[in-house]
Formats: C-alpha cells, structure tokens, sequence
C-alpha cells in the first residue's frame, strides 16, 4: 500500500538529512551525513539508498552536504540545488565530480515533481549561505514543511510553513548556554545574527505565530551540540506553547529530531480523511 513517510535520519550540526517517501518515489532533504551512514539509516527504513529519486540541498555547509556527492556517484542519484549553491560547490569543489544529468537547478517558488506524486517547492531563508532554501512538500494531499538554518524568521518563512501537517524547524540553541558558553564571540556574533540560526525561543514563538488545528506532527531540529540540550530544547518550545494555549499532545505531536540515530517515521496510509 502507498503510504507518506517523513523521517529526520539526522539532526544537527553533525549532519542533517530527512527522509521523504511515497509509493516507490523516495528523497532525501539534504545529505549532510557520509554516504554509508546514509544508506544505513535508510536501509532501517526499507528503503535501498538505490531507490532514492533525488537529493536536495538546502544550501553548502558541510553538514548539510557531507554524503550526497557519494550517494549521487554510487546510485546515480540526482542532486536538486539553487543556481547560486552550485556554483559555490562547484568554485570549492565541495561534493567531487557529479556527473552532468545529475546536477538539478531549481528557483525560489518553483515546483519541482518527483516520480509521479511527489512535489516540492523552495522558498528562500535567511541564513549565511549562497541562496539558503526551505522546502514545502505536498504529497497524498498533505502539505510538509522543512525550515532549518534561519537567522531570524521572515514573513516568506512564516507564509511558507503555514498550514503544514508537518514541520520540521529549527530549535537550534539556548541563548543564554550560547552566550556564556564556549564559542568565540565573532561564532556568538554569527550564530545570534540575522544569517545565523534559530534559538528555542524564537523557535517556540515562530510555532505559535503559525499554529493552526492543520498541524499534527511538529520536529525541533538542528540542535547545537554546545548551546542546548534535547530536554531544553523540548522543554523551552513546549512552556511558550502552553503559555499560549498550544498543548503538545493535544491534537498535534512535538518530537525532537534525533542527532544521531532516526527520529520518529510519520506515516499516513493512502486512505487519509
Ligand atoms: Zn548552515
Ligand atoms: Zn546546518
């Protein structure tokens, strides 16, 4: 039977890759882990890392990227980025030799079909990368959302992810741990900037701005190894919710996308009502 499946296999600053599926059409968001790991963590999925229909790439950072050269080489698997992330992958040669008819360019606002069911749309984010982007994914009628790596949230982020039955967002650090940590200040100064990443403050505030009785599955992602904790995290975004009459559990789930090992598989039969 058909199914939608929507699984993180990876989270954070060591690696980000999300698991989309339908049928027999499957994808990777980002493929920031190392090509092996990658197929391991689909294979506890059922999926063969050779079934995969294409990778997309948020934008350049390592962890983000990391795999996708390799899985793209071994399976022959097509690589979806924005004009201005290939040629920054391509200037510092960043992913090795991808062959021609695997090199995908996609625009800002843009659908772009997979397989015969599947459909992505990119939209920007604010982050310090070449042409950072955030995706909606709508498949068997429901409508996902993957936004990590925000410096601040824009209106296009907020218009974007609205209305999701799905979201992956990013709950990345404590400002206070971020502050008092380790970190030299011009990282501090860089991570708490507009280009730089989301606190679980803000990310809690993001969630109730776009809250809607639509939502049933919420994933914090993107965690700072340093700056947070997974309770923290789970415990910080879920006391602005309460505080705001949002009660995770109540209608909708909140999960935290795992670091190192797959997070929670949504899945939703054909049949969907
Ligand atoms: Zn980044
Ligand atoms: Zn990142």
């Amino acid at each position: 039977m058909s199914a939608l499946r929507f699984c993180p296999i990876a989270s954070g600053s060591s690696g980000n890759s999300t698991y989309i599926g339908t049928g027999d059409t499957h994808i990777l968001i980002d493929a920031g882990i190392s090509g092996k790991r990658a197929e391991l963590l689909l294979e506890g999925l059922s999926v063969s890392a050779q079934s995969l229909n294409a990778i997309f790439i948020t934008h350049e950072h390592a962890d983000h990227i990391l795999g996708a050269g390799v899985l793209s080489r071994r399976f022959d698997v097509p690589i979806y980025a924005c004009e201005n992330t290939w040629r920054k992958i391509d200037s510092r040669n960043l992913m090795g030799k991808i062959a021609p008819h695997n090199k995908k360019v996609f625009s800002y606002g843009q659908t772009v079909s997979v397989g015969d069911n599947l459909f992505l749309k990119p939209f920007q984010t604010p982050h310090d990368a070449a042409q950072p982007s955030g995706f909606n994914i709508f498949a068997e009628g429901r409508k996902i959302s993957v936004a990590t790596d925000m410096g601040i949230v824009t209106d296009t982020v907020r218009e974007h992810i609205y209305g999701s039955d799905i979201m992956l967002l990013e709950s990345n650090h404590d400002i206070e741990m971020l502050k008092n940590g380790p970190y030299p200040w011009q990282l501090k100064k860089r991570i708490l900037g507009e280009y730089g990443h989301l606190s679980n403050a803000a990310c809690g505030e993001l969630i109730t701005e776009i809250f809607s009785s639509k939502v049933k599955h919420i994933f914090l992602g993107h965690l700072s190894e340093e700056n947070n904790e997974p309770a923290l995290a789970f415990e910080a975004v879920s006391s602005i919710l309460s505080a705001n009459k949002i009660k995770p559990g109540c209608g909708f789930s909140l999960h935290l996308a795992n670091r190192w090992e797959r997070s929670y598989c949504v899945t939703y039969e054909k049949e969907f009502g």
